[in-house]
């Protein structure tokens, strides 16, 4: 289908920079990240809600290298930390719905960002080795929409352009020895890791019976569930193991696998509540079933560079490491729920270092020129996949894509060409907050040149370069109530900007996440600073140039334009009482 398709429905042009198709964690970041370097944007999301796996319609929290909080400050930041904060303080009551909303507001109503909900991806327009264009179907409102860009992001998981453009994928398990994989099976086949469908229960406070519907599958004794009576002892939340598909396509057999997993899992909750002889359950309800299955793998695109499990083990490292990972590699059985029939565990997890870099060769595509990608997609053996897929991970590569495309825009490149200022993308990205392991932040020269002074304690590290405790070193300044911290350039200096990175416990539960139980966080972390002010040196005297008394981000920034001698952070109030806060930033440019 081209531009000049002809149909009776209503056809809609877009001109934009960039079109990200996939509207899951990954594109959110893209876009987001695209949009605020200075790019137009489209985003083509199938959904009427972003986040993908992690959006009300599917309810998985975010995973990611800190490994439920086993790995300390290993929290991905940059944009998937200002979105969690921003729930954090929002959604209190862990709403799934309040969460796409905060999506929602972010994505659809940055001035950038022209938002295509509800629209499916299905055709693309391609010369020689670029895309023009792509059309989608607008399901609510009946039209096509027809987006040309100079760049594409394929975000869709399923790697949709892949089929449609001639981009160079592959789906299955490699052979062993095709990258020296030990985990891989010995010869390559077409089966992945399958999907499956949740559901959430609620304690009603009065006993509740509950009647399976007649096509649901029976399972009379604990043994015959994959994990027996451990594994649904905790029935607030559906289970990971009710998984289908590895071994038929993960694609175009969904509506059908749907079905089995619908039959599992209402035979899994008639289990919990009549046939379990522990019981326990009298009092819960259903109150959602996930219609829509969750996907983990299908097609993965071939990029420079494919990630695999060498690469994992070693960490990396790359020089051009542009985002991370750090889940083990947990490779499901393809078999999923069935293979508790044959003795074989649902899920194994090899053990992966965190964190470990991923470079962007792995997110551009190989004979696509302008064509990158993020995600469960991306450019990975099996054996890698099976731990960048988690969300944590995917919005880092998400970040790191939009960005990358942005300067390819600005600059008039393909995305490859990206790779040849490395050191601009890592400093853009470390600039805006998100970690590379290995690589340090270059400060701006008027900050790493200005006389610093703290009202106690070495403040050095607020210039280090890194914005997190790595190893022993905590890379922060330590500080409470009342301190402050303050840059002297020595003479009057024209300031555009100034930045601080506080500290929000990246050791604290910020899941969301129904399996978890209540040991998260239900608010803004203690650790963060609520209220601060920014002073100006002016004539040699401090006035106040900002006030904040309702903080409840990482990462703050403000544009100025004033003429100071010197600037001060001063501390006056956090969200709660901290035994410890660090200040891991505070830079003026
Ligand atoms: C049951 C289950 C449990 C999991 N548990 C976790 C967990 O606890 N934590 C974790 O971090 N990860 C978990 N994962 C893995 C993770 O959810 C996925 O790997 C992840 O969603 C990848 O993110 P993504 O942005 O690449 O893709 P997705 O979340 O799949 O987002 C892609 C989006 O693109 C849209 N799309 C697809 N095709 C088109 C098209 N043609 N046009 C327009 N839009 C399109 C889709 O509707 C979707 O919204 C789990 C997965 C499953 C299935």
């Amino acid at each position: 289908m081209s531009p000049s398709i002809e149909s009776p429905m209503p056809v809609i042009h877009h001109e934009v920079d960039l079109c990200v198709v996939g509207g899951g964690m990954a594109g959110v970041c893209a876009a987001l990240a695209a949009a605020r370097h200075g790019a137009r944007v489209a985003i083509i999301q199938d959904r009427p809600v972003f986040g993908g796996n992690a959006s009300s319609e599917c309810r998985m929290h975010i995973c990611g290298a800190d490994r439920h909080n086993q790995i300390p400050n290993m929290r991905e930041t940059g944009i998937l930390e200002e979105l969690r904060l921003e729930n954090l303080r929002r959604n209190s009551g862990r709403s799934f719905s309040i969460w796409d909303t905060i999506l929602h507001e972010k994505v659809a109503f940055h001035p950038s960002i022209t938002p295509l909900l509800n629209c499916s991806c299905l055709s693309a327009e391609v010369e020689g080795a670029r895309i023009r264009s792509v059309t989608g179907w607008q399901l609510t409102t009946g039209m096509f929409h027809v987006v040309r860009a100079k760049v594409f992001a394929d975000c869709s998981g399923d790697a949709v352009l892949a089929p449609l453009t001639g981009a160079e994928w592959r789906m299955g398990r490699e052979a062993r020895t095709e990258y020296g994989e030990s985990i891989a099976p010995e010869v390559a086949d077409e089966r992945t890791m399958g999907m499956t469908c949740l559901f959430q229960a609620r304690d009603m406070g009065s006993p509740q019976p509950f009647e399976p519907p007649v096509w649901a599958e029976v399972f009379d004794t604990c043994d015959e569930l994959p994990y027996g009576r451990s594994g649904h002892g905790w029935w607030r939340m559906g289970y990971w193991w009710v998984e289908l598909g590895g071994e038929a396509h993960s694609i175009y057999d969904t509506e059908h696998v749907r079905d089995e997993l619908l039959a599992i899992v209402y035979g899994v909750w008639d289990h919990i509540k009549n046939r379990c002889p522990a019981g326990g359950a009298e009092n819960w309800a259903l109150e959602w079933v996930q219609f829509l299955p969750g996907k983990r793998e299908s097609r993965r695109y071939i990029g420079d560079h494919v990630l695999c499990q060498g690469d994992v083990e070693a960490g990396g490292p790359f020089p051009d490491s542009v985002a991370y990972g750090g889940w083990s590699m947990d490779d499901h059985h393809p078999a999923g729920f069935r293979a508790v029939e044959i003795g074989a565990p649902a899920t194994v997890f090899h053990s992966a270092p965190s964190p470990y870099g991923i470079p962007y060769r792995s997110l551009y595509s190989r004979n696509i020129e302008n064509l990158l990608f993020a995600g469960r997609c991306a450019s990975c053996s099996h054996a890698a996949m099976s731990s960048t897929r988690v969300m944590g991970t995917a919005s880092s590569m998400g970040q790191a894509i939009g960005t990358a495309a942005a300067m390819a825009i600005e600059r008039g490149w393909v995305p490859r060409q990206v790779g040849e200022a490395m050191g601009e993308l890592q400093q853009r990205l470390l600039a805006d907050d998100a970690y590379i392991p290995l690589v340090k932040r270059v400060l701006p020269l008027l900050t790493l040149s200005a006389t610093l002074r703290a009202s106690q304690g070495d403040p050095e590290p607020i210039r280090d370069g890194v914005t997190r405790p790595v190893g022993e070193d905590s890379h922060g300044w330590a500080y409470g109530m009342g301190d402050w911290v303050e840059m002297v350039f020595g003479a009057p200096r024209q300031i555009r900007e100034v930045q601080l990175v506080l500290d929000s416990d990246l050791s604290a539960n910020i899941a969301m996440s129904y399996h978890r139980g209540d040991e998260q966080l239900t608010a803004p972390p203690a650790t963060l600073p609520r209220s601060f002010r920014i002073e100006a040196l002016q004539d040699g005297a401090w006035r106040t140039l900002r006030s904040e008394i309702d903080n409840h981000q990482r990462l703050v920034r403000y544009a100025l334009a004033d003429t100071v001698e010197g600037l001060r952070y001063y501390l006056e109030g956090f969200w709660g009482t901290p035994g410890r806060s660090l200040l891991y930033e505070f830079s003026a440019r």
